[in-house]
């Protein structure tokens, strides 16, 4: 699929580090998704895909709603940050429009435009405008829904997932140029660049400000350039995982879920995360789309 928008490396650390900083995470809870259970957790057996997807099922009563996520992150100096957009304020009203009309079609969503990102800033005092750099764990419709809202900030994606998502067929495995292919200021990261190093558990992390309160993490398998971050909050960090991992259980438990890009890739990362997770006391873990962990998250961390 051809996009218009040609994104340029990105040159990090980003301006704004402070030597010792730490962050401020704020969870936004974007409205839910109504997803077949065996997308989390994908059944045995022969046409599991199928099954898992929901086909076979013919009441949608026992489906679980999934929290769609994004964060703000306030940084001492650098200012606002958001990691993924959530969902665009027209979900509320006709999810064709952001998702298309299969997307709006297939899709059921729990969602009211006072949930949408900007909204939730400026019941925070910010406008979108303030919010500088966006962070995006990859380009899935669920968490680039809401790209548009955002048209002043840097957008950092792993290169890798803007090339798996502007490729043909792109709609096939998850993506919607149309919501991301704004002439906004488009920056890719390269997990494979000599500034790249290991932190903690995991292989390739990039520290965004250079001041180690904000890395992102190479985390591909779920899509083919997935990053999750990891925050330096007072006295202890946060990791947001993203897609890397759905729930808690997938973490702690062997939960495979349906759909991956890659399952070996998916697999060793979510050894990164699963290691990180057991290493680091008082972490703050947030799984991508984990109703019971989202129901528990403070309004604010820091
Ligand atoms: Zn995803």
């Amino acid at each position: 699929m051809s996009v218009s928008v040609e994104p340029r490396p990105a040159q990090l650390p980003l301006p704004g580090g402070r030597e010792g900083a730490t962050v401020r995470l704020h969870p936004l809870r974007c409205g839910e998704i109504l997803a077949p259970p065996g997308l989390l957790e994908r059944p045995s057996g022969p046409a599991r895909k199928l099954r898992g997807l929901g086909f076979a099922s013919r009441s949608r009563r026992d489906w679980p709603w999934l929290p769609v996520p994004a964060f703000l992150v306030e940084h001492p100096n650098a200012g606002a940050i958001l990691v993924d957009t959530g969902l665009h304020p027209s979900v509320a009203i006709d999810p064709s429009q952001s998702f298309g009309r299969l997307g709006g079609r297939l899709y059921t969503f729990r969602f009211e435009a006072e949930q949408s990102v900007p909204a939730q800033l400026r019941a925070r005092g910010l406008e979108p405008a303030d919010v500088g750099v966006v962070v995006m764990t990859h380009l899935h419709t669920d968490h680039a829904s809401g790209v548009s809202e955002l048209p002043d900030a840097t957008f950092v994606v792993d290169a890798r997932e803007w090339d798996a998502a502007t490729a043909p067929r792109g709609t096939l495995r998850g993506y919607r140029t149309a919501q991301f292919d704004h002439g906004f200021d488009w920056r890719t990261v390269d997990y494979g660049a000599a500034e790249v190093e290991s932190f903690e558990s995991f292989g390739a992390s990039l520290d965004l400000f250079g001041d180690g309160s904000v890395r992102l993490v190479a985390t591909p398998g779920h899509s083919a350039g997935h990053q999750s971050v990891v925050l330096r909050l007072r006295g202890r960090e946060a990791l947001l995982c993203g897609d890397a991992a759905y729930t808690r259980r997938a973490i702690d438990e062997d939960v495979t879920p349906l759909l991956m890009d890659d399952e070996h890739r998916w697999r060793r990362s979510l050894r990164e995360v699963r290691r990180f997770v057991q290493r680091t006391p008082g972490l703050v873990v947030v799984p991508g789309h984990d109703g019971d962990t989202w129901s528990r998250l403070d309004d604010v961390y820091e």
